[in-house]
């Protein structure tokens, strides 16, 4: 156990992950033949920086390519640092960072005070490798790994990334360990079945984007939950529960399901209203 975190934890071969104090952020790396993979880049350059040095205490394959899972600080705001890695995003990611990437430092800097520093400090470097909603086929060296969009769920823009060889799947924040799911920017309604999709790649390990490693099993419970809470939120929305009713029933904490309540009333779900704009941060 080092200061900052758990170290590298072997999660299937030659696929690891690195659980971060800071923010219980997981970190991946699959290592391939003659370079390393990293999935998802921290919240700043400090960061970005000790994940690296992090890095070369495990391998020193050159990191030639990155993953974002989704456009949020705690996953991304590292980039520059990674450079001049490849670093692959969902397209829409791409577009939240260029177009709100500021705007997301200012909330965090007020909602996450102890990293304003780091956060003031970063450059936002959107990814260049864009990737659609088909999907991307990567190489690491010769070792295959697969991004897949399954759906809208705590973002728009959430990829998850496979090594079939290895039996591991990283989620990103579409399953949360330790804390429950983060709805600021999510699709209430849309995330059941996009964690079904997760689920059904049949990976028997899988990294949350924060907390402990988690098998399938815990998955399905997840799922459950966000479908009892896209339930409550469907019947808000039609009229047919106060809201007050499904903030008690809720299988959340009431900060949690009242973002989602304010998601679904919102319309966020809706594609020709687009995203809540309320100010609504998650990580
Ligand atoms: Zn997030």
């Amino acid at each position: 156990m080092s200061g900052h975190g758990g170290g590298w934890q072997e999660v299937g071969e030659r696929v690891f992950r690195f659980r971060y104090r800071s923010l219980d952020l997981n970190v991946g790396a699959v290592l391939g033949d003659g370079e390393v993979l990293v999935v998802d880049t921290r919240s700043g350059p400090a960061e970005a920086a000790e994940l690296l040095a992090d890095l070369r205490a495990l391998t020193r394959l050159p990191c030639r390519q990155a993953v974002n899972t989704h456009a949020h600080f705690d996953h991304c705001f590292g980039n520059a640092t990674l450079r001049p890695a490849a670093i692959w995003g969902h397209e829409r990611c791409i577009g939240e960072l260029r177009t709100r990437g500021e705007r997301q430092r200012r909330a965090a800097m007020r909602a996450v005070p102890e990293l304003a520093g780091e956060l003031a400090a970063a450059r936002i470097d959107p990814p260049d490798r864009s990737v659609g909603d088909a999907g991307a086929s990567l190489r690491v060296g010769g070792r295959p790994v697969e991004l897949r969009f399954c759906g809208r769920g705590h973002t728009d823009n959430d990829l998850v990334v496979l090594v079939p060889d290895a039996g591991v799947v990283f989620a990103g924040d579409l399953v949360e360990e330790g804390a429950p799911p983060s709805f600021g920017d999510a699709f209430p309604l849309e995330w059941p079945a996009t964690v079904g999709r997760l689920l059904d790649l049949a990976a028997p390990a899988v990294v949350p984007g924060h907390g402990d490693v988690v098998g399938r099993d815990f998955g399905r419970r997840q799922r459950e939950e966000l479908a009892a809470m896209a339930g409550l939120c469907a019947a808000v929305a039609a009229g047919e529960l106060p809201a007050a009713e499904a903030l008690r029933r809720a299988p959340f904490p009431q900060d949690h399901a009242r973002e989602a309540l304010r998601r679904v009333a919102g319309g966020a779900e809706h594609p020709a209203r687009g995203r809540g704009d309320e100010g609504g941060l998650s990580s």
